[in-house]
């Protein structure tokens, strides 16, 4: 048996009825593949905020550095500023435990109406890789001569040797285990400083990995190709702005924000990963019983993936794919009027 302790973060919202999901499908696979797992529940969120001023205590770091993942529901609350929920928790965690990729698989599953006539089922399967630390959202910059006709906004983005080395490195090792596919995000020929240099150092990074076919693309038309023909992509890998656009944009080529998953990646594990579903807080339907379990349940996958069990990994991503192929249950958001408890109860039979 071998057993891993999980930090669980329900956070805001949908968090808490998306987080029991995977547990549930984590609990249920790992029973099955000699896994156990031992959960820590903190309640660090935006109503913890409300309460105490913080969204996690100041120790917060320490208390989950020794866990082997982080599990993260979701946070954000329209009456708290994202800035408050970004800066008072997924940064401090991302940053401080130097969870420098996220990585965010893409798949058209049949049974799922993509929105593009393009994507067709089991066609479309791809991974965006974004640096998560630096890039365009630096806090670099400032406004100058507010209110005044001259005002004027800077804004800096940083990319470091070391930074771009370090993604570009994990997604042509990525590529490898695939397809041996990569796209490179960049726009060389309009951002005349940070572009040309992640492509240099990207191509640099190419030379160890022959295997790969790769080509820099700029990702105004990689954007617009991504619509019109999102079969041709294996790995594509972004900057920070860059990863994050393209990451929702395929998002919602697959069919919707319900089921994508995401994994803030620490590659060296000297500090732990952690994983979250892509989708926010959703209040919209919160507390009504109805979110997608999907998102959370595949962000599980990600996770077993992680810890070294990819056996039960693709037996959690095989489950979602039967499911949705051969059963008729699904959440309001996929066209269905199943619960979450439901939906998920219909994924763990195909387990
Ligand atoms: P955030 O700022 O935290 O990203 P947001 O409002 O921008 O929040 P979401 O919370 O992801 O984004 O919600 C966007 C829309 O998608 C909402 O209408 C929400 O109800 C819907 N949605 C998001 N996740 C789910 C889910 N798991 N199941 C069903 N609907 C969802
Ligand atoms: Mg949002």
């Amino acid at each position: 048996m071998v057993s891993h302790r999980i930090a669980l973060i329900p956070g805001d919202g949908i968090g808490h009825e998306v987080t029991p999901a995977a547990r549930h499908v984590l609990d249920t696979v790992g029973a099955r593949h000699g896994i156990s797992f031992a959960y820590d529940e903190f309640d660090w969120s935006c109503a913890r905020y409300h309460e105490t001023g913080e969204m996690m205590p100041a120790d917060g770091l320490d208390r989950i550095r020794h866990h082997d993942a982080v599990f993260l529901g979701a946070v954000g609350d329209p009456s708290v500023p994202d800035h408050v929920s970004l800066w008072g928790l997924l940064i401090p965690i991302r940053r401080g435990f130097r969870q420098y990729v996220n990585l965010r698989p893409v798949k058209v599953f049949e049974g799922l109406p993509s929105p593009v006539r393009t994507a067709l089922p089991g066609e479309v399967d791809l991974v965006v890789v974004r640096e998560n630390v630096e890039g365009e959202y630096g806090e670099i910059g400032g406004r100058l001569h507010r209110g005044f006709p001259e005002e004027m906004a800077v804004q800096e983005a940083v990319f470091t040797r070391a930074g771009v080395t370090r993604i570009a490195e994990y997604a042509f090792t990525l590529a490898e285990n695939r397809r041996g596919v990569l796209t490179s995000a960049t726009k060389s020929n309009g951002i005349v400083h940070t572009m040309p240099f992640w492509d240099e150092v990207v191509a640099e990074v190419a030379t160890s990995h022959p295997d790969v076919a790769w080509r820099p693309e700029h990702v105004d038309a990689l954007a617009a190709k991504l619509v019109l023909d999102p079969t041709r992509f294996d790995v594509i890998v972004g900057s920070n702005l860059f990863g994050d656009i393209l990451s929702d944009l395929t998002a919602a080529v697959a069919g919707g924000i319900g089921i994508a998953p995401a994994a803030n990646l620490n590659p060296e594990r000297d500090f732990p990963s952690m994983f979250e579903p892509v989708h926010g807080s959703a209040p919209d339907i919160a507390g009504r019983g109805v979110a997608n379990p999907l998102g959370a349940i595949w962000t599980a996958a990600l996770l077993l993936d992680h810890l070294g069990h990819a056996e039960a990994a693709a037996q959690v991503e095989n489950a979602i794919a039967a499911c949705l192929a051969k059963s008729p249950v699904r959440t309001p958001d996929l066209g269905g009027t199943a619960t979450t408890v439901e939906f998920t109860k219909t994924v763990v039979e195909f387990v």
